[in-house]
């Protein structure tokens, strides 16, 4: 169809100029629309508002100029394309106004259908519709409550307790028993209802009604619930939503007309197969809404087998197309099928991977590919336990498995309880009857979702899928009662408070607290499950994938790790060595006195004394890592915190005391630890007396560290193995502090190793600011850097890593000040842009020095793509992020290394 443009800047285009690539400019809904209209499918006619008409709209609050003349020229064309006008009194065109943004935001912002009846075009419909009077006025009393609700802000109930009144006088539940007088006199006592809250009649002229319907969808984009939605979902808060307006059509003229949705595969499981829901007689928001039980859509084969047909075919030339899952909205009008949607369908962790390895399988995508279309947040996912059953639990109701993972908590029946309870660290469950938008801010702090109504493709189905939260829906066993904070089930009454189980992947729901067992993915990782040899197609996807991104992946992975038994773990997930081992956690425990004698001594004999007892036992510390991690390097951290975090608080010191003296107690000693405490008080104990410092104050500690370091490095070599020592030295900010460390270290490592072949690393942490910028100097040093980006975040930012993100972050991540705590992910414009200074200078100086991060940073997805673009040689994780960031450092190296497969 051809337009006439009335203004040089394009804001409208039809189905026919689109494309899937357009997804900023048209949205997602209308990108796809128009592909799909241009590979011949059958879409209803129509044309796309762009993002920027919006992004103008909310910037000015009115609609830019040359908008009205475009929509104009289109309506027109589509009017030509359609033989109809829009609101004729004889045979109305009638369109609906999408949403659609670039992401889909399920439910979040609006949609009005029926738009172009009035009061004489609906006599012209129900002619045109065979004189259907009752399929005429149903629309339009549709129309009247989306519209007074959508677009004039009437509170939605009122329109509900009328239906429900004229359903009671009816003395039935059930819409469909409504007759064409029924939803005659409905429609008047909505009329008064709109009138009654927006002091107008309810406007009767088509096009004022698709102008207003236009704004009120721009003015979605800022609704409570669609801000909240982005800033959970991380969407940028300036896209601005498309409109799109498309010829009606309509699944609610009778039995041979339905709606339904529809996935090519299993978005649950990632199994092919036929998965979705079908509602006879119904306009697409019954089925979005669960407002009625659907049937599932094979029946659709018997109901309309050449429908369902041209159902299946066009659901594979999608697939084909789309070469990924894809989901569908359509709808039959009297036999007739029409496509309203489709998109790459979101699905679970477990979907993704299954789905990508199969798409591999069938020729579709490369391995490349398919490592791009999954992530690290998904394998986390898949690395959570799972419920353990025994016969002593037994489910008390079945619904759908709508969003897979193991949640128990206490019941809650209102979004606003969830709140408060999950502020109080409580796991709840939220239990409705049917979610819908209103209910974000519980679903956020719940651990569970719980419906009775709904399908798989529900509000609530779907939201919970985008959040990685556990969903059962459409538990129909289930009687819920929100205003009595109650529901039965099985004879039995659960009340708000009691504690249930539910679980998302079959679906049941428990009561009380059932136990959880480990993942078979973590099982896999563990080596206890064989991906060759096991019949599970979701290990012996993320096997494979995995196995590329190995394959492929620049960064090295390390961990974190103090103990024997986590290195052991580590390795098992993958982990090619320490990039990170805290010696603080070996002083604690029984060993605490000895630190206390330490920290106490007076004397130069009494410190040594402390410091030969610790001896050995940071040897033997050391001996059982490098034992774990044979052959593997093992960078460990010489102590870093400041001493008084080893000594009793101050306050609580101070009252044993006066306390004990009250008593007449001899209190000579703790006297003397009280002084110590006084006198080692700092008020910023994290900018005080720590990390290299300590080793340059406190005389013998750090050269104990190191003997301890050389020697049991050397002992585990002796015994055939092999020992890799990085010897760290924390808190630099001066090349003069690690000259000082290094030349002690250095005699104390010539002195044990001897002739030994033992090789033994000295670097530094760069986690100072000062550090970072002098970096060229630091590296003269130092045979590798690892970056602490805590410390460096802590630093750079100045905000105080113990306490900001509880006190404060709320509000700058209301502001978008950040989009996510610095502490969290990388910061890459300051806290980057000093490793990058780092990397770059200390590589000038130093060119084979090691890089590598070993901050929490390390193991979080976002970041680990930008230390691979710096260029680092390894990022080091806790033992359950090695997968994530294994998985990760695959995915970067794919994505900015091109497609060169080895
Ligand atoms: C860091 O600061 O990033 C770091 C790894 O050290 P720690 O967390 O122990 O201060
Ligand atoms: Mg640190």
């Amino acid at each position: 169809m051809a337009a006439q443009e009335t203004d040089d800047h394009k804001y409208v285009y039809d189905f026919s100029e689109g494309n899937k690539d357009l997804k900023d400019l048209l949205g997602g809904k209308g990108a796809n629309l128009a592909e799909m209209t241009n590979l011949g499918l059958p879409v209803p006619p129509g044309f796309t508002i762009t993002t920027e008409a919006c992004q103008a709209y909310l910037a000015t609050g009115r609609e830019p100029d040359g908008l009205a003349g475009q929509i104009e020229a289109h309506l027109r064309a589509l009017e030509r394309e359609m033989g109809k006008r829009l609101g004729d009194p004889g045979d109305p065109l009638l369109v609906s106004v999408r949403s659609g943004a670039k992401f889909s935001m399920p439910g979040m912002m609006e949609t009005v259908l029926n738009v172009g009846l009035n009061d004489q075009s609906v006599v012209g419909l129900a002619a045109q519709a065979g004189q259907n009077d009752r399929f005429a006025w149903d629309s339009y009393r549709r129309l009247i409550q989306m519209f007074g609700k959508t677009v004039c802000e009437v509170p939605g109930e009122e329109f509900e307790h009328a239906l429900d009144e004229v359903k009671r006088a009816k003395g039935t539940h059930n819409d469909l028993d409504l007759d064409a007088d029924d939803l005659r006199g409905l429609v008047d006592a909505y009329k008064k209802i709109f009138a009654k809250h927006t002091g107008r009649e309810f406007p009767q002229q088509p096009r004022e009604q698709l102008d207003l319907a236009i704004r009120a969808v721009f003015e979605s984009w800022n609704a409570e619930r669609a801000v909240l939605y982005r800033r959970q979902e991380r969407i940028p808060a300036d896209l601005g939503t498309a409109v799109n307006v498309v010829t009606m059509v309509f699944g609610n003229l009778g039995p041979d007309s339905g709606t339904g949705v529809a996935f090519t595969r299993d978005p649950g499981s990632g199994a092919q197969g036929i998965y979705g829901d079908y509602l006879a007689n119904a306009q697409g928001e019954d089925v979005v809404a669960g407002i009625r039980n659907t049937v599932p859509l094979q029946d659709l084969e018997r109901l309309d087998k050449s429908s369902y047909d041209e159902l299946l075919s066009i659901m594979a030339r999608l697939e084909e197309h789309y070469r990924d899952l894809c989901d569908i909205e359509f709808t039959i009008e009297r036999g007739k099928l029409w496509m309203l949607q489709t998109r790459v369908g979101k699905r679970t962790a477990a979907a993704a991977f299954v789905i990508a390895g199969q798409l591999v399988d069938e020729g579709l995508i490369d391995l490349n590919e398919a490592l791009h279309r999954v992530n690290g947040a998904q394998l986390a996912q898949l690395m959570f336990p799972r419920f353990q059953l025994d016969h002593e639990f037994e489910a008390v109701a079945t619904g759908i498995g709508a969003s897979p993972g193991a949640a128990s908590g206490t019941v809650v029946f209102t979004s606003a309880r969830a709140v408060e309870l999950a502020a109080e660290g409580k796991s709840v469950i939220l239990v409705r009857r049917e979610t819908n938008p209103d209910d974000l801010n519980g679903m956020i702090a719940a651990q569970g979702i719980l419906t009775s109504r709904g399908g798989k493709t529900s509000h609530a189905a779907v939201v919970a899928r985008g959040m990685g939260k556990t969903c059962v829906s459409g538990a129909d066993e289930i009687d819920v009662n929100v205003p009595a904070k109650r529901f039965t089930v099985a004879g039995r009454t659960v009340g708000e408070g009691d504690v249930i189980s539910i679980d998302g992947t079959t679906g049941k729901v428990y009561l009380g607290e059932v136990p959880v067992m480990p993942s078979e993915v973590v099982q896999y990782f563990e080596g206890s499950l064989d991906p060759e040899h096991i019949d599970n197609p979701l290990v012996r996807a993320v096997h494979r994938i995995m196995t590329h991104a190995d394959g492929r992946r620049r960064l090295a992975v390390r961990t974190n790790a103090d103990t024997g038994a986590d290195a052991a773990r580590a390795r098992r997930f993958g982990a090619e060595g320490i990039g990170l081992c805290r010696t603080e956690h070996m002083f604690l425990g029984d060993r605490r006195e000895l630190v206390e004698r330490l920290i106490l001594a007076r004397a130069e004999g009494e410190r040594d004394e402390a410091l030969a007892a610790l001896l050995p036992l940071q040897r033997a510390d050391f001996e059982e890592i490098f034992r774990e991690m044979d052959g593997l390097p093992v960078t460990v951290r010489l102590i870093d915190p400041p001493l008084h975090e080893f000594l009793p608080p101050l306050e609580q010191l101070a009252v044993n005391v006066a306390v004990a003296q009250e008593r007449g107690e001899d209190v000579a000693k703790e006297e003397a630890l009280l002084a110590a405490v006084r006198r080692m008080h700092e008020e910023n104990p994290m900018l005080g007396l720590r990390g290299v410092r300590l080793g340059l104050v406190i005389p013998g500690l750090f050269a104990m560290q190191v003997r301890a370091i050389a020697e049991a490095a050397v002992a585990v070599v002796r015994a055939g193995g092999r020992a890799c020592p990085e010897i760290m030295v924390p808190l630099v900010g001066a090349v003069q502090e690690l000259e000082t460390v290094r030349a002690e270290a250095e005699k104390i490592i010539a002195e044990v190793v001897g002739d030994s072949a033992v090789e033994v690393l000295i670097g530094t942490m760069i986690e100072v600011p000062r550090a970072a910028l002098t970096a060229g100097q630091i590296a003269e040093a130092a045979e590798f850097f690892s970056f602490g980006t805590n410390d460096l975040t802590q630093m750079a930012w100045g905000f105080s890593r113990d306490d900001v993100e509880g006190a404060f972050f709320w509000r700058y991540l209301e502001l978008g000040i950040f989009g996510i705590s610095p502490f969290e992910s990388i910061d890459t414009d300051g806290v980057g842009r000093l490793v990058r200074i780092a990397a770059e200078e200390g590589r000038a100086a130093r060119p084979g020095l090691k890089l590598g991060v070993c901050g929490e940073h390390g193991g979080d997805p976002d970041s680990v793509h930008f230390f691979h673009e710096v260029g680092l040689d390894y990022v080091s994780c806790s033992p359950f992020r090695v997968p994530v960031a294994r998985l990760e450092a695959g995915r970067a190296a794919v994505e900015t290394d091109g497609s060169d497969s080895r």
